[in-house]
């Protein structure tokens, strides 16, 4: 790549570099990371507790070294990793960072871990639904997490809240401190905010990935009555004061799914 002219601090990126670059707003405690805004924004988010940082998600394997950079550029070490779901554009670059930060501390949901070894077996207690999503083959993700959550878990500052719908095992998590949400992809705020299943023509990815609707939707309202002050979702730009738009989203997928459910697959 020919460096540019007069950046003396070869600072100045070359194309290679500019497209592994992640774009970081923050709110209160909360980094948000995205990959590719414009095009196909993949979120993770860096919490900031007094001594360390706690990353939610993982994004993609190209990511890793933007994510380490942003934690180095606020001057505190990553100490736990939070997965909301065992997705792959949400784990990418989960072995990277372990490797690279032994010591961090992984968390998943229980039913969720099984996704992240490649098991896509379904329990007889639950909808005959394939999952969908992008999934790790088994023995890909060499990362064992260190503990596994059931809902109502504190890992810092962050409520660990059981959301299952977009996938079996899906969390949030909610900043005690901000009431700030992460609601991984439980919600999507690229497009419009919508509920997760709920398909969304100009971003319809996180519904084609859901894995049980009406889950989901049950999720969607829980979230709702936790009322968060802000929605940071796994894709699209965080929403302050989301209560309005999570309703909107919730009639709006009560309505889509309401004609679907004669279907089957639901629960
Ligand atoms: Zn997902």
């Amino acid at each position: 790549m020919p460096q540019e002219a007069g950046s003396k601090a070869g600072i100045r990126p070359g194309m290679r570099e500019r497209m592994k670059e992640m774009r970081a707003t923050r709110e209160e405690h909360v980094i948000q990371l995205t990959y590719l805004p414009v095009l196909f924004p993949v979120n993770c988010y860096l919490v900031e507790e007094e001594d360390g940082l706690t990353l939610v998600d993982a994004a993609l394997p190209v990511n890793a070294e933007a994510i380490m950079q942003a934690a180095v550029r606020i001057g505190k070490p990553i100490t736990r990793i939070a997965l909301t779901h065992a997705h792959s554009d949400h784990i990418g670059a989960l072995d990277r960072l372990k490797h690279a930060l032994p010591d961090a501390r992984v968390y998943i949901s229980e039913r969720d871990a099984r996704l992240l070894a490649g098991d896509v077996s379904l329990d007889d207690d639950e909808p005959a639904t394939p999952i969908r999503g992008g999934v790790p083959k088994p023995g890909k993700i060499a990362t064992t997490p260190d503990e596994l959550l059931q809902g109502g878990e504190r890992i810092g500052s962050l409520l660990a809240i059981s959301v299952p719908g977009h996938t079996p095992g899906s969390m949030a998590f909610m900043d005690t401190r901000s009431r700030i949400l992460l609601a991984g992809d439980a919600f999507q705020t690229r497009s419009r905010t919508a509920v997760s299943g709920h398909l969304q023509p100009l971003f319809p990815f996180p519904a084609l990935a859901t894995w049980d609707k009406n889950a989901s939707l049950r999720s969607a309202k829980a979230l709702l009555k936790l009322e968060p002050a802000l929605l940071a979702a796994g894709h699209g730009n965080m929403l302050r004061q989301p209560a309005a738009a999570m309703e909107r989203a919730i009639a709006a997928a009560e309505l889509a799914f309401a004609g679907q459910t004669s279907k089957g697959g639901g629960s």
